[in-house]
């Protein structure tokens, strides 16, 4: 069946979504246009009514779900589990810096970046500020500022002749803060504050990154390629939300999480090992209009959980770093990740899942496992799997330059992903 979902569905979201927060605003807006409704986390239960959608938002994370024409313990849940962070250089809590005239930022990195990609960029602000609210309360507004107000200036090869025989090497600490502006000023807090429109006490934390300020572009001979930030993981948080807004209801409670924190290591109350999916499950067997025995456990031994985060493409210039017969190919189609040591969650019952899904909707289907000599990167899958106990599939679409500033993917794989996600919705 044909999908809404293409690539520039995924550039308008990636452009929209410059931080965690914004995702979700984002995500949020598309499950809204389609008559998704808010939850309040902190209300009194309501009754979640069959074939109706749902959705819940914490920070960067977010929530949705609609339910079965089933109790959840009758028929189960199919979850769609990504996440909405990237690696990224974060702005620190005292940042006022600067050096020989120069006004700098102190920022950290976040997650597993690749420095070096950073460097020459015209880079704007995003994420969320905690300000003073009317009643004492601190106010979270997510805010971005897409002016080229940052910059971390490479040095002329001049002063550097072995940078090519060396490769670009940017120290974490000394090498990365951003050059701001020249001269003296008030400091980061009192212009965060102007940018505002409060005053400079009522800036109470923050929680802000750099990012790039190039658009998304379609690009190739024949458009084949995305050129954008931030695909690792916005691609598959798109095509999840597309996946379930266009899913036909069924007798499972379909659900949609997006996790925060999954470069660094999930551990948080928006992480994938926090409790926003067990709680969001628990609800909806607690509160959906039909009632069933058994509860969550019940519930969990009939569900099906689909990991969605990106996978290595294969590169000409790098083939011999991939396992041979296991080189997904840009355009090929959606990707199921195994690994023996379980940094994948992917078991034969899972890969069965998927692949029959894939099937059934006519998308093909490629396979990736690491080589046994390199180190393996992971995904929320073996967390959320652990936590709950529903057979897993770690699945991805394929994509090359991941973890850099700038990352690319295939056009073609937008909606052969989106709809063999969906299609694991409604089976
Ligand atoms: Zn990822």
């Amino acid at each position: 069946m044909k999908t809404r979902a293409d690539a520039a569905g995924l550039a308008a979201f990636v452009a929209a979504s410059p931080s965690p927060f914004h995702a979700v605003e984002t995500a949020a807006a598309l499950l809204r246009r389609a008559g998704f409704e808010e939850l309040d986390e902190a209300a009194p239960p309501r009754p979640l009514l069959p074939g109706r959608g749902y959705f819940l938002r914490r920070g960067g994370a977010l929530a949705a779900l609609r339910a079965g024409s089933a109790a959840p313990a009758e028929a189960g849940f199919r979850i769609l589990g990504a996440h909405t962070d990237s690696p990224g250089l974060r702005v620190k809590p005292r940042p006022d810096a600067g050096a020989e005239g120069y006004r700098q930022l102190a920022v950290e990195p976040y997650g597993g970046l690749i420095l070096a990609t950073w460097a020459d960029r015209d880079l704007g602000l995003s994420g969320a500020v905690a300000l003073r609210g009317e009643d004492g309360d601190p106010v979270l507004r997510t805010w971005r500022h897409d002016e080229p107000v940052a910059r971390v200036p490479t040095v002329a090869i001049h002063l550097d002749r072995k940078v090519n025989e060396q490769g670009l090497k940017l120290d974490r600490q000394r090498n990365l803060p951003p050059i701001l502006g020249l001269g003296d000023w008030d400091g980061f807090s009192a212009w965060l504050a102007g940018e505002l429109g409060v005053e400079a006490d009522d800036v109470l934390g923050w929680e802000l990154g750099l990012h790039d300020l190039a658009p998304p572009a379609v690009g190739g001979l024949d458009g084949e390629f995305l050129f954008a930030p931030r695909l690792d993981n916005l691609a598959s948080c798109y095509a999840a939300v597309v996946a379930l807004v266009e899913a036909a209801p069924a007798a499972a409670t379909q659900v949609v999480v997006l996790f925060d924190h999954e470069e660094v290591g999930s551990r948080s109350r928006r992480g994938a090992a926090g409790p926003v999916l067990r709680q969001v499950l628990a609800r909806a067997v607690r509160d959906h209009a039909l009632d069933a025995p058994g509860g969550l456990d019940r519930a969990a031994a009939r569900s099906w959980l689909v990991s969605a985060d990106m996978v290595h493409a294969v590169h000409p210039n790098y083939a011999d770093l991939h396992e041979p017969g296991h080189k997904p190919v840009l355009g090929g189609g959606p990707v199921v990740k195994t690994h023996a040591e379980l940094r994948y969650a992917t078991d034969a019952e899972g890969a069965a899942f998927f692949r029959l899904a894939c099937a059934e909707e006519g998308v093909p289907c490629q396979d990736y496992a690491h080589r046994s000599d390199l180190p393996c990167g992971s995904t929320i899958g073996p967390i959320a799997s652990a936590e709950l106990g529903i057979r897993t599939v770690d699945v991805g679409a394929p994509m090359l330059s991941m973890h850099s500033v700038r990352e690319l993917a295939g056009t073609a794989d937008v909606p052969l992903y989106a709809r063999a996600l969906r299609r694991c919705l409604e089976r």
